[in-house]
């Protein structure tokens, strides 16, 4: 009786009419969504509503309420999204996917070809095989880098400091864990994205363990610094393994100088890690590649796909010089295996990831490329790149903004100056009321202890008019704080 109950159920469940119904449903939906958004720049980007509130729009028994059909569910989440695709989104580093990949994501999902094994999804397989390559050649590896992709440069960055632990350390961490008598660092600069300090206390090798490297004035690290935080480190007897160069920061946007770091790593025999979450999808441009000079020097690199190629969450490319490096992370460590390491079962992905199961993130990747071409990816580049330069000259040339920096990527910092009052305070009241009226979505950042505003320009759809309207609406709300009609 129960059984059939379910068999009927079932069926209702994988009907494909019902799939398609729905399915044109959702496609009719986002299609509108995606017609007004990029255009649209008076409706709210931002919600004032309170977590609380939120909780409450979505709490529920989850009894099953099969009367509702399934698109009406999905339009009450419409309400309450932050919509990535208007112009006026310019906060956090998260992409305003391309329509096509959305598609390669719902495919993704039904055919649910996990690559942890090759027999659990070949064309996973091959396809991942195919993306890391070219990521590969991209940054000028030669044959015998190898890499794989993972969920998030967070993941990404600790899984290549873990196998420059087990490369460097000189025994076999992986079997015999870490040793109190010999203190492992790392050296990062202090612009570093937290998931680096973060991997150092994941490895046990404590928050500590990842030494800060100060900075110059343009916020790229400071090669001298390097040199003395590396003396220093050995003289406290640290044996320090790897140094992580940002391509670029998060904070600014700042690219390292990769030549001098990699210089200074093959002095000392340190592994190199460039973490281009953000900053390495700029090897796609003509323009501004250079800014990635010496990333072939990397012994590791990570690369966001879902930052700078407008792609969604989740595909991160972690890049490996010599591909054996990236097949003994989770082995027992030295050289003797090394050799038998060899690429003949490049395939079983799931060897060289801390995933096990993990989503076929390669297909829009792959699918975007193949259709679009890479020159469509370094021309948004320019594009993005270029526009945060024109802001910042805009912002520069008028008396009541400063800039931290020049931008050298889509990220920059800046500030409401024309006020005697404390400055700091100021643009986190600006914010406030910038994202209470809603209409742009911006974010905050400290740098040597000045408040910041701060935006990412990473949406294709952005252009020096909405630009021009934030500063003007940020001019408003300071004349609101600073002189209020009582
Ligand atoms: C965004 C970012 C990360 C984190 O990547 P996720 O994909 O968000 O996990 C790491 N490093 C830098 C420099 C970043 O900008």
């Amino acid at each position: 009786m129960i059984k059939e109950n379910l068999q009927e159920k079932i069926t209702e469940a994988y009907n494909s009419e019902t799939f398609k119904e729905q399915g044109y449903k959702m496609i009719d939906m986002l299609s509108e969504y995606l017609a007004n958004i990029t255009k649209d720049t008076d409706s709210r980007v931002f919600s004032n509503k309170t977590p609380r509130q939120v909780e409450d729009i979505f709490k529920c028994t989850f009894q099953g309420d099969r009367g509702t059909e399934y698109i009406e569910i999905e339009k009450d989440l419409m309400r309450e999204i932050t919509p990535l695709h208007s112009p006026h989104f310019l906060g956090h580093q998260v992409s305003s996917p391309l329509p096509l990949s959305a598609l390669s994501n719902a495919m993704m999902s039904l055919l649910n070809n996990s690559n942890c094994v090759y027999e659990m999804g070949r064309g996973a397989a091959g396809i991942e095989r195919a993306v890391t390559k070219w990521m590969c050649k991209k940054i000028g590896y030669n044959e015998s880098s190898d890499g794989f992709l993972t969920s998030g440069g967070t993941l990404g960055n600790l899984t290549a400091l873990l196998s420059a632990r087990q490369a460097k350390a000189g025994y076999d961490i992986w079997s015999e864990g870490v040793k109190s008598e010999k203190q492992l660092a790392v050296l990062v600069s202090e612009q570093s994205h937290y998931s680096v300090k973060r991997a150092a206390a994941i490895m046990g090798i404590g928050n500590n363990g990842a030494i800060s490297v100060a900075s110059d004035k343009n916020y790229r690290m400071d090669i001298n610094a390097l040199k003395e935080e590396y003396t220093k480190a050995k003289a406290q007897g640290k044996e320090v393994f790897a140094v992580v160069a940002n391509s670029c920061s998060t904070a600014t946007g700042t690219y390292d100088d990769l030549e001098s770091i990699a210089e200074f790593c093959k002095e000392n025999n340190l592994w190199l890690h460039a973490d281009g979450a953000h900053g390495a999808a700029a090897l796609l441009s003509d323009k501004h590649r250079g800014h990635l000079k010496g990333i072939e020097h990397a012994d590791s690199v990570v690369w966001d796909a879902h930052k700078m190629m407008m792609l969604p969450a989740l595909a991160t490319g972690v890049l490996f010089k010599n591909g054996k490096m990236s097949r003994q992370t989770f082995s027992q460590n030295a050289s003797y295996i090394l050799d038998r390491l060899d690429d003949s079962n490049w395939y079983d992905y799931g060897l060289r990831t801390m995933e096990c199961t993990k989503p076929f993130m390669s297909l829009n990747v792959y699918s975007t490329l193949k259709h679009y071409g890479e020159k469509f990816f370094g021309d948004y580049i320019d594009y993005v790149y270029e526009l945060t330069k024109e802001f910042a000259n805009f912002l520069e040339s008028s008396e009541d903004f400063e800039i931290a920096v020049m931008p050298e990527s889509n990220i920059i910092c800046f500030r409401y100056i024309n006020s005697k009052a404390d400055l700091n305070d100021l643009q986190i009241k600006i914010r406030e009321k910038l994202l209470d009226e809603g209409n742009f979505y911006i974010v905050k950042t400290g740098l040597r202890g000045k408040t910041y505003l701060r935006c990412t320009i990473i949406n294709p759809y952005t252009d020096m008019s909405h630009l021009k309207a934030l500063v003007e609406d940020i001019r408003k709300i300071a004349a609101d704080i600073l002189h209020p009609v009582s």
